[in-house]
Parts: structure tokens; C-alpha cells; sequence
């Protein structure tokens, strides 16, 4: 058993025992089997627990971590592909181990003879000693009680598509479509079947070289086969399929959405967004990204629609009964994740760049808010071209606000689809609304090349699509819109990676992934925040331009074709002149889980650097073995400031000593925060760095000065500090002025008062409202409730008065209240600053009256950043009638999209009136929520974390762990279920260990 086990679908592969009793047969056919996708067969020798060991398992799920770290040193790039023996599968058994053994042994025994006999088949039986055995495979009945002729999740390699023609009628009045697929295959290897994928979709006719053929579905994989007589031999052949389906009323596949225009008539739209499994629900296809292939779609419409596809329209035919059909351009080649369409009533605005038109979509109310997306996506195109030196190779681009939208943006080549929260901005919107858009279309833009053109071959490398995206917006942002304080931003997405990768539930950045619940839950925050956050430390120790130099060098190595990991470090080590292996410092970054903490003992000029796995919780790990090789950075009293200042060491093995060519005064490592570790000094360090810093701030970087405090929190939380030293660091921080530092010691804080809130701690709550007060009340008096330009004060302001008005600290609530009832009496003439609506309206939302007017005004808002502080204001509310009402209302979608459940819960269970009714709620309605949004989703993975967070008692994690038991197949199994365990049990630690220090210091 390996790590990766815990989060098989095991239950369906027993099902799948259970339900259709399956036979191995003899295959000739070739078998090109990926080497990740091996079916896990339980009660058949190499995977078999016993039932100590199935206890465990199961339990080590809920309650402890230490399962998932058993093998996670042994994991290697190339072992993650592989089953592994659990060694402790061999440890002596138990007496009742043994007696349940001898009577497994005896069944096992019984059927291998069946088996054998029967069929004449062999099994390998070799024990605990066995490894990675062959073992025969069991093939599933298809849904016409005939044997399916494939067993595993990935499909087999033999037949490769080449092209696809769609032809597609959505019929937006029924909420269907009709398809037709024609698929162009190469036939790789003589095979006697084709096996793709479909789902959700009723085939009226499959015809293979013109022929009708009979085709096998195994609805649990979501694939269907067509078995030929004989071998089909090397050579291209055509395989058409005629069928129909509903349009999807979930976030995936071929979906409708709707939306109420400022007439209140209800206009619906098709839309679609396949990334990662949804393309084989609106046309059968071999659904898996590294079979790219080219497409030529149409589509058949009503003449009041019009219809987008990833290529220009080339030509449009009149039809009968007045409808249309549109045929878009043969695509670049690609995989089938990237395909999109839309049919729709949107209107829209255009612009060049280079040979590329670009074009900005959205419905026809809000053509007064899509100026900003086109000017931004047009500088932002241009910066990519010439970034990568590979100009965007389609000649149209088009980036369309759809109404309902799960996701924030999907990057469909050429098609890229957004939230209309992530794509419109009013006139008078903000910078920070504004750097929202920006990011998420820079992020969209970069994956043009990062994932459509180099696509990673599996979802296993995931972050070669998100980490590299999510880089390349912010370096981006950085270079074209310095004025948006994106580095700020970056540094808190690097805290946000830590904080969830310190944790025992977390995985590596590389991680191997098989179901499809697997593959959603690679859309985390280490995929996209960690993987971001290393390319930044790998940029950092790279030289003149080396990394943008390997980049392009990469980009046109692998230009549309499939890569991994290595591809990338391979393409930068050779341009790294530094005789750096790029190869091996990564690997330790993307194959460990978690990231390093470094430990300093400085004596004189001799510093003893020791490095060890940073783990929240460690009591129960095993997983200590794990270096990295770290570019270690520092700066001293002597020059610490400048980029000039930065000295680099690199860090590979467990403990290693640093000689200083002179005395300091003291020691900061890290520098600016760029590399992915934590630091601790020894007592005198930290006296030394906190010491310098209430003499003058200014002898660190403001990012220095935020990683300080984001450390010693963490490091405060895992038990290695007293928070005595936190507050002994947090002292200098009335002399701190810059955003980055302030708004993390405000979120660390605030972290800390709300888990004592909800305790009912309300003594130790109202003296840390007293000691922010008296460390920030001078600051949040002296902000200004005035229009802002500045982006960093208006996050500064934004964060400090939040907080004042959600503390009443000061007259912060009274100024709010003011200024709501100035703006809403004026008919919305006079202003409220945009950066600060949220709280305002926040504070509105605490009466009655106050509640009514924002929901009246969410109902008919087509400002979309405004709509949504509305619906955070009315989501903070006090009234649990209120809170209950919101809750309904945003999961049957029926006056707040559905899209918001995932922000109305976070909201809600920010408040103390609101979280326990919220986690109710999200029990009670777990069955309606799964149906919405996949196990496994961001989505999902968000509602969890907000309902269980903030718990902090044996009885709520009893509570919690029951549910998630409860949930079998539809969940307990998630990484995420892990995680909101392990947090609170951390909550319930830090408690213990603090409430009596809290009573002392505060
Ligand atoms: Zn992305």
C-alpha cells in the first residue's frame, strides 16, 4: 500500500466485485498500459488487508496523519507511478488477525482454484515478499450485461485520435442537444478494440468505415468500447457517433445557465467547461490530455443566438425552420479539456494585437463594463508574446463573461470563459476590483502557452498548467501594471501555500492521481500557490535571464505537444551556466511533501544551519528523513536591504555550517520571502532581529518584516515557540507602517480571536480586542474613509477598518453607518469608496432595515463587484432567520446563484451567529451540495474548510469525524476531509497550550 491508496475509490472497485461478477479472460490484445493506471483489486493476494490493518486504515483516515507519511519519503518521480508493498503489511499479527486471516486465506484459496480450474488461469501468490506482481485483469459487464472489454480508469494507447468534426444542436427551449461526432484515429498497434470515453449521453448509432457497429458502455468509468472480430490493423479508419443529451444543470460538461435582464425577463445561454474530465459528456471522445488532436465544430443555433468556438467562424449556412449553423475553423492541435462553446445573446467589444483579434464578451446590460478586461487583455497579450518570444498562434482571442460560472476563468484556447465577477468592472470600480480582472486574465493568458500550447501529459504534473500560470500572472502584473501592488499579493499566496502545505494531509506537488475525485483534487493550492511560489525561488537563484531563457527554450521544444516535470528542469538546466542541476535541486521540491523548516545557531561567525521537515503537527509523523536542496539566502546588519545584499548558500544535506567573513549584529534568512521555507533562530537570534527592528524598521524589507511575523506565528503553532515570543516580535508593530507586514499580523491576530470567539472565550476575546486595539487603534483612527488611488493603502485601510468595525473599535462602525446612509439617501450619488464597501456595508447589514435595503439592492445590481460585497454584507448578518434564509437561497439558486454557496458559507461561518447553523446546513444538505458541485472540487473543498475551521473541541471533532465517516463513496475519502480533521486538532492543541499563556500575557 502507498500514500496514494487512501484516496482510491476502493469502495467502487468492490461495487464493482459486488455488482457484476467479473472473470479474467485471456486477451491477445496488446496492452499499452500507462504505467499509473493499474486497477486496485481487493480480496485477490497483492493489495489484501488484513483487518487490523483495514481498522486502521480507516481510522488513520479520520483521525491520524501518520498513515499518509509512512511512505512518503520512499516516494521518487518514477516511483510514484508504482503500487508499493506496505512493509507493515508483514509486522506479526494479532490472534484475531490470524483466525480472520486463516478464513480469508481459505476463500482466497478456494476461488484461486475456481479460477484456475475454470478458466485456466495462474496467480501469483508470492506473499509479503511479493512486489508489483502481475496480476490478471477483471473485466467489468458493460450496461448490456456483455463483458467489457478494458479494466482500468486510463484508456489503452493503441488507437490515438487524430481529428474530430462536432456537429452540435442545443436546443435551448427542451435544454437538449442533439451531436454527431466524427473521430479520425490512428490505430497505433493491431488491437480488436477502440475504447473512448462518454457519459451522460444516449447513442443512437455508432458506425465504424461507414459501417454500423455494436458498441459496449461501462457507465462507473464513464467509457465505451466498440469489439471487433478481428484485429484492426495499423492504419487511420473513421468512427462516427450519433446521439443526444441533456444540457447539463450542473458546472460541467455542455451546460445551460440563465440569467434576468434589467426587463426581468429570464434569457438562457449554453455554455460549457470541460477542464478536467467534463469534455466526453457533450461528445464521445478519448478524454485524457495527452491524446491532442485537431477539431472542426459546428453548430446549429437560432438566428436570435450567436455561437463561439475556440477557432474563427468561417462560414454560416441557413437551415430550415429559420435556425442556423454556424462552422468554426480546424483547430490547432489539442487536447480535449481546451475545446469550448457557447451559444448565447452576449454583446461584445474588439481590439487588435499583432495578427490576433481580441474580443471581450458579456451580456447586452453590461457593455458598460468590459472595457477594462479588453485594454487589459490586450497588454497582457502583447507581454506574453514577447515574453515567450512564440506569438499566440490563433488569430482571434475571445474572453466571455458567462452569468453562471462555477470556476473564477477556464483558459479554453482561444475561448476563455470567466465569472462575470473576474471579467467586468464598472467605471468606477477600484484598483483592487481592477486587479482582481487583471489577475485572472493574466492568469488565463499565460495559460495559452502554459497548458494549451505545453500541456502537461497527466493530471499528476497539474502544476506545470496552474503552478507556472499562476506564476506568470503575477510576474506579469509586475512588469505591465506596477501600479497594482501585486508583490504584496503574492506574498500572502506564498504564506496561504505554507500554512496548508505545513500540514500532514498535504501532498506532493507532484502527486500520481487515478480517479476521477483524484484528478478535481489536484486543483488545491499546491498545484496552483506552492507550485507558483517554487518557480519564484527557482527564478530568484537563477541568473541573467536564465529561467525566461529555459522557458522559451521549453516552450519551443515541447510546442503542442505533452511534457513533465522533468521536461521543464531538464530545458532550464541546460541554459543555468551556474553548473546548477535544476533537475535535482526541484525535484526535491515537487516530490517531498511539505517544505523545509531551517533552524540558525549563529556563534560569532560560525553559523550551524540545520534543515527538517516543518509539520504543523509532527506528533504522529514518521516523515522526518526528507531534505531538500534549498538556496538558502540571507542578508545581515551590514547590507540587508538591497538585491546587492542578498548572499546565497545552498543547503542540501540535514545540518551544515556557514562562515561569516565578519562579525554582525545579526542574521535574516530568506531573503524577501522568495524561497518556500520557514526559519527559526535560536533565542539570541531572535532577540537580535527583534531588537533591530524597534530601533529602526527600516533595516529589513517590508516583505522581511511580514515573514518574520508569518513564521512566528507558524512556528508558535506548531509548538516550537511560546506565544510570549510572538508577542515579544509583534511589540515593534506600532512602529510598522507598510501594507504587507500590518495586514498579516491584522489576519494572524484576527485568526486567533475568532477561534476564542467561538469558544466563548469572551474574557480572553475582549482582551485581545484590547491589545489590537491598543497595538493598531492609532492607525485604524487615523485612515481615511475618502477615495483612495494608492492600491496598497487601499488594502492597508480596507484591513484595518474591517477589523475596527467588526471589533468596534474605535467610531469605526459609526462612520460606516454615515456614510451608508449619506450614499443610499443621495440615491447612490455621494460615493462609497469601492475598497471599502464591503465594510460598510457590513455594518448596514446588522439591522433590519439596513439588511432590506441591500438585498433589494443585490436583486437588482448588475454591478458585479458591488453585487457580491452585497452579498457578503447580507451573508455577516447577526439574525439567524436571516443567516438560515441566505443559506437555502444559495444553494437552490433560486435568488442568489448558486455559484456563491462556497462564499456565503465562508461568510457566514466567519460569524459566531452563523457557523454552527452553517455546518448544520452543509450536513443536512450534503446530498443537494455533491450534485452541484463534484466531490473533491475546489468548491467543495472550500465549503468544508469553512464549516470546520474554526472548531476547537473534542465534541465538534467527534461530530465532524462521524459525518465524514457517514459519507462513504460521496466523500470521506477527500484530502480535504484529512485536512479539516488535522485543523482541528491543531485548534484543539493550540488551545490547550495557549488559553493559560493568553490569561498571563494578554
Ligand atoms: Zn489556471
Amino acid at each position: 500500500m502507498i500514500e496514494n491508496s487512501m484516496f482510491e475509490e476502493e469502495p467502487d472497485v468492490v461495487d464493482l466485485a459486488k455488482e457484476s461478477p467479473s472473470y479474467p479472460i485471456d486477451s491477445d490484445d496488446v496492452v499499452y498500459e500507462p504505467r499509473s493506471s493499474r486497477l486496485l483489486v481487493r480480496g485477490l493476494g497483492e493489495n489484501d488487508l488484513d483487518e487490523d490493518e483495514e481498522d486502521y486504515e480507516s481510522s488513520a483516515r479520520l483521525l491520524g496523519m501518520s498513515f499518509m507519511n509512512r511512505s512518503s519519503n520512499q516516494r521518487s518521480a518514477a516511483s510514484s507511478y508504482t503500487r508499493q508493498q506496505h512493509s507493515e503489511s508483514c509486522s506479526k499479527p494479532s490472534t484475531k488477525t490470524m483466525v480472520v486471516g486463516v478464513v480469508v486465506l481459505v476463500l482466497v484459496a478456494s476461488l484461486l482454484m475456481v479460477f484456475y480450474f475454470l478458466l485456466g488461469c495462474t496467480f501469483t501468490t508470492a506473499g509479503c515478499q511479493k512486489t508489483n506482481s502481475t496480476m490478471d485483469r477483471i473485466y467489468p459487464f458493460s450496461t448490456n450485461g456483455e463483458l467489457f472489454p478494458w479494466a482500468e480508469l486510463r484508456l489503452p494507447l493503441s488507437v490515438h485520435p487524430v481529428h474530430y468534426n462536432i456537429s452540435l444542436h442545443p436546443n435551448l427551449t427542451l435544454m437538449n442537444f442533439q451531436g454527431s461526432v466524427s473521430i479520425l484515429v490512428q490505430v497505433l498497434h493491431e488491437t480488436k478494440n477502440i475504447v473512448l470515453h462518454s457519459s451522460d449521453m444516449n447513442i443512437s448509432k455508432a458506425t465504424f468505415e461507414g459501417k454500423e457497429v455494436h458498441f459496449m458502455e461501462y457507465k462507473p468509468w464513464q467509457q465505451i468500447a466498440i469489439k471487433f472480430s478481428e484485429d484492426l490493423k495499423q492504419g487511420q479508419y473513421v468512427l462516427n457517433i450519433n446521439y443526444m443529451a441533456n444540457l447539463s444543470s450542473s458546472y460541467d460538461g455542455f451546460y445551460n445557465s440563465s440569467y434576468v435582464d434589467t426587463n426581468g425577463t429570464k434569457r438562457v445561454l449554453a455554455a460549457t467547461q470541460f477542464e478536467p474530465l467534463a469534455a466526453r459528456k457533450a461528445f464521445p471522445c478519448f478524454d485524457e490530455p495527452a491524446f491532442k488532436s485537431t477539431f472542426t465544430i459546428k453548430m446549429t443555433r437560432e438566428s436570435k443566438y450567436l455561437s463561439l468556438s475556440n477557432m474563427p467562424k468561417v462560414k454560416t449556412t441557413d437551415l430550415k425552420n429559420g435556425l442556423q449553423e454556424d462552422e468554426f475553423a480546424e483547430s490547432v492541435k489539442m487536447s480535449t479539456y481546451l475545446v469550448a462553446f457557447i451559444v448565447a445573446d452576449f454583446i461584445s467589444v474588439s481590439n487588435n494585437v499583432s495578427k490576433t483579434t481580441v474580443s471581450v464578451y458579456a451580456v447586452p446590460d453590461k457593455k458598460e463594463q468590459v472595457q477594462y478586461a479588453l485594454d487589459t487583455a490586450c497588454k497582457l497579450l502583447d507581454f506574453y508574446n514577447t515574453f515567450f518570444e512564440n506569438d499566440y498562434p490563433l488569430s482571434k482571442l475571445d474572453l466571455v463573461a458567462i452569468p453562471d460560472f462555477l470556476a473564477g476563468a477556464m483558459e479554453n484556447w482561444g475561448l476563455i470563459t470567466f465569472r462575470e465577477t473576474t471579467l467586468l468592472v464598472g467605471s468606477n470600480s477600484s484598483s483592487i476590483d481592477k486587479r482582481l480582472v487583471t489577475s485572472v486574465i493574466a492568469h488565463e493568458l499565460a495559460h495559452q502557452w502554459f497548458g494549451n500550447l505545453v500541456t502537461m501529459r497527466w493530471w499528476n504534473d497539474l502544476w506545470l498548467n496552474e503552478g507556472f500560470a499562476t506564476y506568470m500572472q503575477y510576474m506579469s502584473i509586475e512588469t505591465v501594471f506596477s501600479g497594482l501592488d501585486i508583490d504584496t499579493e503574492f506574498l500572502n499566496v506564498r504564506f496561504k501555500a505554507l500554512a496548508k502545505d505545513a500540514l500532514n494531509s498535504s501532498h506532493p506537488v507532484s502527486t500520481f492521481v487515478s480517479t476521477p475525485e483524484q484528478v478535481e483534487e489536484m486543483f488545491d493550492s499546491v498545484s496552483y500557490e506552492k507550485g507558483a511560489s517554487i518557480l519564484l525561488m527557482l527564478n530568484a537563484t537563477l541568473t541573467d535571464g536564465e529561467f525566461r531563457k529555459g522557458v522559451i527554450e521549453y516552450l519551443q521544444k515541447y510546442n503542442l505537444s505533452n511534457t513533465e516535470s522533468e521536461d521543464l528542469w531538464n530545458s532550464l538546466s541546460q541554459v543555468s551556466k551556474q553548473n546548477l542541476s535544476v533537475s535535482e535541486m526541484m525535484n526535491t521540491w515537487t516530490v517531498h511533501k511539505g517544505f523545509p523548516l531551517v533552524t540558525v545557531k549563529r556563534s560569532g561567525t560560525q553559523v550551524t544551519l540545520m534543515q527538517e521537515h516543518f509539520l504543523l503537527n509532527a506528533e504522529n509523523s514518521t516523515d522526518d528523513s526528507s531534505l531538500w536542496h534549498i538556496p538558502l539566502t540571507y542578508v545581515t546588519d551590514k547590507c540587508s536591504v538591497l538585491s546587492s545584499c542578498k548572499q546565497v548558500f545552498h543547503l542540501k544535506d540535514k545540518t551544515a555550517t556557514l562562515k561569516l567573513p565578519d562579525q554582525v549584529k545579526w542574521l535574516k534568512f530568506n531573503f524577501r520571502s522568495d524561497g518556500f521555507y520557514m526559519v527559526h533562530y535560536d533565542e539570541e537570534g531572535w532577540k537580535d532581529l527583534i531588537g533591530a527592528l524597534k530601533e529602526d524598521v527600516n533595516v529589513l524589507t517590508c516583505k522581511d518584516r511580514a515573514a518574520l511575523i508569518n513564521n512566528i506565528f507558524a512556528l508558535c503553532r506548531s509548538g516550537k515557540v511560546f506565544f510570549r515570543q510572538v508577542l515579544n516580535l509583534m511589540d515593534y508593530i506600532r512602529n510598522e507602517t507598510e501594507t504587507a507586514p500590518l495586514t498579516e499580523a491584522l489576519f494572524q491576530l484576527g485568526q486567533i480571536y475568532r477561534l476564542l470567539d467561538k469558544r466563548s472565550e469572551l474574557n480572553l476575546a475582549s482582551r485581545m480586542t484590547s491589545y489590537i486595539e491598543d497595538h493598531f487603534g492609532s492607525l485604524m483612527e487615523s485612515q481615511s474613509w475618502d477615495l483612495e488611488t494608492s492600491v496598497s493603502k487601499m488594502t492597508l485601510r480596507s484591513a484595518l477598518l474591517e477589523m475596527a468595525c467588526s471589533l468596534n473599535i474605535s467610531n469605526c462602525t459609526t462612520q460606516a453607518k454615515h456614510l451608508f446612509d449619506q450614499w443610499f439617501t443621495s440615491n447612490k450619488t455621494s460615493q462609497i469608496p469601492s475598497d471599502l464597501m464591503r465594510t460598510v456595508f457590513k455594518v448596514a447589514a446588522q439591522t433590519d432595515e439596513g439588511w432590506g435595503k441591500l438585498l433589494d439592492m443585490y436583486k437588482y445590481s448588475i454591478n458585479d463587484p458591488e453585487k457580491r460585497k452585497t452579498l457578503e454584507a447580507l451573508a455577516s448578518t447577526q439574525d439567524v432567520r436571516k443567516i438560515i434564509w441566505i443559506l437555502q437561497k444559495s444553494l437552490d439558486g433560486s435568488e442568489i446563484q448558486t455559484q456563491e454557496f462556497p462564499l456565503v458559507i465562508n461568510t457566514v461561518c466567519k460569524n459566531f451567529a452563523g457557523y454552527l447553523y452553517a455546518w448544520d446546513f452543509v450536513k443536512e444538505n450534503w446530498e443537494k451540495i455533491t450534485q452541484k458541485f463534484p466531490v473533491g472540487s475546489f468548491a467543495i473543498q472550500s465549503i468544508i474548510m469553512s464549516a470546520t475551521s474554526q472548531f476547537s473541541t473534542k465534541t465538534h471533532l467527534m461530530e465532524a469525524q462521524n459525518f465524514f465517516t457517514s459519507l462513504g463513496t460521496k466523500g470521506s475519502q477527500m484530502r480535504i476531509v484529512q485536512e479539516a480533521i488535522e485543523t482541528i486538532k491543531l485548534n484543539m492543541r493550540w488551545m490547550e497550550n495557549n488559553l493559560d499563556i493568553l490569561q498571563h500575557w494578554l
